[in-house]
């Protein structure tokens, strides 16, 4: 492996030349990586220094709260608004048909899961910064730390690691809402809430499944009969020679299904 810088700031560079150089060394990480050399030793170096840098404020389940939060208030709201409309007082009472609404979000989630993953998650844009802060969360630090034979989360400190950015929920909120606001004007307002609901239920639930996968697996919550189904096809994606290539969905396999990326049986690359 190639000499890495060790500790561009203490080297007196300048802080656009030190990004550089912890970019190159990212970069080198994850190709090193991606060619099966990533050793214990460098995994633990990696680990050591992504969790001493979470900042002493930093809550866990403040940060669970605040993914899953959001995700349930939009559900709560939505659900309201839908019981309201499915009332026999109401002037636009929900009709059957409306509910098509729940397996179109579904599939199209399942496919934006798989696809973000694939192409923003494990690819770095050059040119949107919120994508690259997303993909610099997820393939140098999140598949840098967890790998197929060592899925777990050793302290709840390290829900950083897993959870989506708080401000990421934010930002599937804000696209979401246009689209059900057009889908209420177009289709029905039943429509639209029902849009809300099944997109809000699906987020949270991804969140709280890829959770469940890094929780330890002789924890009550890693015996689950379920999860342990599931981490096994997550845990197959950690591995770092494979995360490009296989499993990129984490909530159902139906798009690594209809897509052809679930990971062989031999798992030769
Ligand atoms: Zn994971
Ligand atoms: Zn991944």
């Amino acid at each position: 492996m190639a000499a890495l810088p060790q500790n561009p700031i203490a080297a007196g560079t300048s802080s656009k030349a030190s990004r550089a150089d912890v970019r190159a060394e990212e970069k080198l990480l994850v190709k090193e990586a991606s060619a099966g050399r990533l050793t214990e030793e460098r995994r633990e170096r990696v680990r050591q220094k992504i969790t001493a840098d979470i900042p002493w404020w930093y809550s866990p389940w403040g940060h669970l709260a605040a993914t899953t939060g959001i995700g349930l208030t939009v559900l709560g709201v939505s659900s309201v608004q839908l019981g309201r409309l499915a009332s026999t007082h109401s002037a636009h009472p929900t009709r059957a048909t409306d509910w098509l609404i729940v397996p179109m979000v579904f599939l199209l989630a399942n496919f934006f899961e798989w696809r973000v993953h694939k192409k923003v998650l494990h690819r770095r844009n050059k040119y949107i910064p919120p994508m690259q802060t997303i993909y610099d969360k997820h393939t140098p630090m999140h598949h840098m730390v967890y790998v197929e034979e060592d899925m777990a989360l050793r302290s709840t400190k390290e829900f950083r690691l897993v959870l989506i950015p708080a401000a990421g929920v934010l930002g599937i909120v804000l696209t979401a809402s246009p689209i059900a606001i057009a889908i209420g004007r177009l289709w029905s307002a039943s429509a639209g809430w029902l849009f809300l609901v099944t997109a809000s239920l699906y987020m949270v639930t991804y969140e709280v499944l890829h959770l469940c996968y890094h929780a330890p697996s002789d924890s009550f919550i890693g015996r689950l009969a379920f999860i342990k189904v599931m981490r096994a096809h997550h845990a197959k994606h950690h591995d770092p020679r494979f995360m490009q290539k296989w499993n990129f969905n984490v909530t159902v396999p139906l798009f690594d299904w209809v897509m052809g990326t679930i990971a062989p049986k031999t798992k030769r690359g």
